[in-house]
């Protein structure tokens, strides 16, 4: 009895060489899910298992750091030769298959049939899975967007998407065994939020939360990623790591 989160992809705004935009893909004895389809995290995610073999997609928000592979998956599913057995299920904000007709030239999101279904987030959205139990949390964000409370079996994994400090993160996050946290702000001074957390931001929820493990991703590119994870470490007070391209988080 497990879950677990393999990393794919932490890189922001743009990938790096062996670094990909957000992507994790996220596990059970029984289900397979990718959130969040950053450019280059497909690649990745073949390392681990195929395309075909997902039982969802699950897509935080709308930025291009976190979905624009969902056009390589598309085209993968389209013209790879794969065997779909049906299409394969996308839960995403609103207004995904518009942006990705639009990508496309396309009339409408019709042309997905057969490849990929879309189903819309809300604050609250719970999809089961064989018993893994995804629950989407509307956080703070320029856009539409939310943060994954996964649990298993009693074990539970968060990940804050993107967001800046705020009560549904809070209530998302609270006891997970492994708490998922971008830190894309280096330092709040005095601009309001800025729909990200700082290393410390990520601290003190990881702290409010009780949370056992704090990985920390989508580092601000302007920050050193060990001072990231030592600003956050000293705030928190309890395990913290940054989250590294093929590392995989078991919690049994
Ligand atoms: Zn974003």
């Amino acid at each position: 009895m497990y879950i677990s989160l393999t990393v794919l992809g932490t890189a922001t705004p743009y990938p790096q060489p062996d670094r990909p935009c957000s992507g994790y893909l996220l596990r059970t004895a029984t289900a397979q899910v990718w959130v969040d389809a950053g450019p280059g995290s497909l690649a990745n995610l073949l390392r681990h298992t195929r395309l075909e073999a997902l039982d969802a997609i699950w897509i935080s928000h709308l930025h291009a750091d976190h979905d624009t592979d969902l056009l390589a998956a598309y085209y993968a599913l389209a013209r790879g030769g794969l065997e779909l057995g049906e299409p394969l299920a996308v839960y995403a904000p609103p207004t995904l298959g518009d942006r990705l007709a639009g990508f496309l030239r396309q009339d409408s999101p019709s042309f997905l049939a057969g490849t990929l279904r879309l189903h819309e987030l809300r604050d609250g959205h719970r999809l089961d899975l064989d018993g893994l139990s995804l629950t989407a949390r509307s956080v703070q964000h320029p856009v539409e967007a939310y943060a994954l409370r996964a649990e298993y079996r009693g074990r539970t994994i968060v990940y804050s998407g993107d967001s800046g400090p705020c009560p549904a993160l809070d209530d998302a996050a609270v006891g997970a065994d492994l708490l998922l946290c971008e830190t894309g702000a280096d330092r709040a001074v005095g601009e309001g939020p800025s729909g990200h957390h700082t290393p410390e931001d990520a601290g003190a929820l990881a702290r409010r939360a009780r949370v056992g493990r704090l990985v920390v991703t989508h580092i601000a590119p302007n920050v050193v990623p060990e001072e990231a994870i030592r600003r956050a470490a000293m705030v928190f007070g309890g395990p913290t790591e940054q989250a590294r391209e093929g590392q995989t988080y078991t919690v049994s």
